[in-house]
């Protein structure tokens, strides 16, 4: 166990999230029950109230939660102080008819297809396991959805042995997404024997039905999914399955000043926001004074572009400004008062940021180059890949200097192309003020991810100097923004 168990709580978090459904739901278990759940497909008026505490998820993996201020008031609104970040990671999913046949060897492979760019050469030879969510039928001729996890190694995308290439194959080592990473599942031999033979989960046979769904799908992914829920195999409506490394989450280095786990990107920002706003929301003193919204959005689909019912690029970021603000002003609020509220809020959009890698330090621009426990890294982009301008910017930089927290600044070299994240798609969308940043990391989109472990507890503290001292640093500023 680590002395900090911010850290053991990460870790365990990044462990046991091997995809934004799980990510998001244990967010929720986060937040405690403090915070009031909200539907959005009731109403909200009457139900939101100053220094209350709220949550709510669209498609279960995105997750927007707040903390209204004690102070807020509808006639003079305060603004939305947002932490924005992504729920979703680069990884392989199955496909929607999962069955690869048998191919050489007996050799039982499921089809999946890449989410997002990963580094997928770095997926194989890995202990990998299954994922996701599953819609189960009930007896009633209801639906429900549960999580699933399989967290045994059932799955492997091995590597092509040394003997088999030549020299210049080697040399060029290149991975053909559709032909290279279907993962090996099972061998036919045992396989066969062993899906008829199970008592807990009765195949569609067994239950005398035919589905044509279930049908492209592996007998025996369907029976380990329904052993898994206690399910029969014919309740197995649907499902959204990816595949994960069932390598824990683990302090590394001689001091353990890293943390090596999957997903750090983005799961990093989502925990230690998290974190950030449940401390804050305790915290009684200064929620009761604070005239502003204190929120954390965390979107699923930033790896794909952001673009669906449940991203950044979709309506939930000014939604949620519009709900919540017309609930506190009693269901009312004309447009002046709607782009007042837009007018005074700020969006931290926060994701992982690049370190310099020793071994490619040319990669960097030398005075922009961030160091792994460092501070959070500061990204401007000229060109708006990035939101960060002189005034968003100062704000972030005059919260570290009164909170003690070392900012760093990144800017990606000339000739190299530039990442690009939440912030401006947020911005584009609602015309909110907006920064980006991030933790400073190695390896991203890779398999396994590396960060430095002092950079969690530093951007907490960041977090909480921007719930904290947002209101205060944008009021004294005058006609910069
Ligand atoms: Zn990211």
């Amino acid at each position: 166990m680590s002395k900090f168990s911010i850290v053991d709580g990460a870790l365990n978090h990044f462990t046991n999230s091997p995809t934004p459904f799980h990510n998001c739901a244990n967010l929720v278990t986060m937040l405690g029950e403090s915070f009031e759940k909200l539907s959005e497909d009731e109403k909200w008026e009457g139900k939101i109230k100053p220094n209350g505490k709220y949550y709510y998820t669209r498609n279960t993996s995105t997750l927007v939660a707040f903390c209204v201020g004690g102070a807020y008031d509808a006639s003079n609104p305060g603004g939305f102080k947002v932490i924005g970040g992504h729920t979703d990671s680069p990884n392989l999913r199955i496909k929607p008819c999962s069955k690869n046949g048998t191919s050489a060897g007996k050799i039982t492979q499921l089809n999946v297809e890449c989410y997002g760019g990963g580094l997928w050469h770095t997926w194989f030879d890995r202990d990998l396991s299954i994922a996701g969510r599953v819609i189960v039928s009930t007896p009633d001729g209801k639906f429900t959805q549960h999580l699933v996890n399989l967290k045994k190694p059932v799955c492997r995308v091995p590597s092509l042995c040394i003997h088999l290439q030549s020299g210049d194959e080697r040399a060029s080592f290149k991975v053909n997404k559709e032909n290279h990473l279907q993962p090996i599942f099972a061998q036919v031999v045992k396989h066969t024997l062993e899906a008829p033979a199970s008592k807990k989960a009765k195949t569609d046979e067994a239950a005398g039905e035919k589905n044509a769904w279930r049908e492209g799908h592996d007998s025996t992914l369907l029976k380990l999914i329904a052993e898994e829920l206690s399910i029969e195999v014919a309740q197995i409506a649907d499902f959204e399955l990816a595949l994960y490394d069932t390598q824990p989450a683990a302090l590394g280095g001689a001091n353990e000043e890293f943390l090596y786990a999957a997903r750090l990107d983005n799961q990093a920002t989502c925990y230690t926001s998290i974190q950030s706003l449940t401390q804050y929301a305790a915290n009684k003193e200064m929620l009761e004074k604070d005239a502003d919204i204190a929120m954390v959005c965390l979107f699923d689909h930033e790896e794909v572009g952001s673009a669906s019912q449940c991203g950044a690029g979709s309506p939930i970021m000014g939604e949620a400004v519009r709900r919540v603000s017309s609930a506190l002003n009693n269901g009312g609020g004309n447009e002046d008062f709607f782009q007042t509220t837009c007018r005074r809020s700020f969006v931290f959009s926060v994701d992982m940021a690049h370190a310099i890698h020793p071994n490619y330090a040319s990669k960097h621009e030398k005075n922009h180059s961030p160091d792994l426990n460092a501070g959070v890294v500061i990204k401007t982009n000229s060109n708006q890949r990035y939101t960060t301008n002189a005034f968003t910017g100062f704000v972030i930089r005059e919260i570290g200097r009164r909170k003690n927290v070392p900012i760093q600044e990144f800017v990606v070299r000339n000739d190299c192309p530039c990442g690009s994240t939440i912030g401006p798609i947020i911005s584009e969308k609602t015309g909110i003020r907006c920064v980006d940043a991030g933790m400073p990391q190695l390896s991203m989109h890779s398999c396994r991810e590396m960060m430095g472990t002092h950079d969690l507890q530093l951007c907490i503290d960041l977090f909480n100097g921007f719930f904290e001292l947002f209101r205060n640093i944008d009021e004294s500023c005058y006609l910069c923004s």
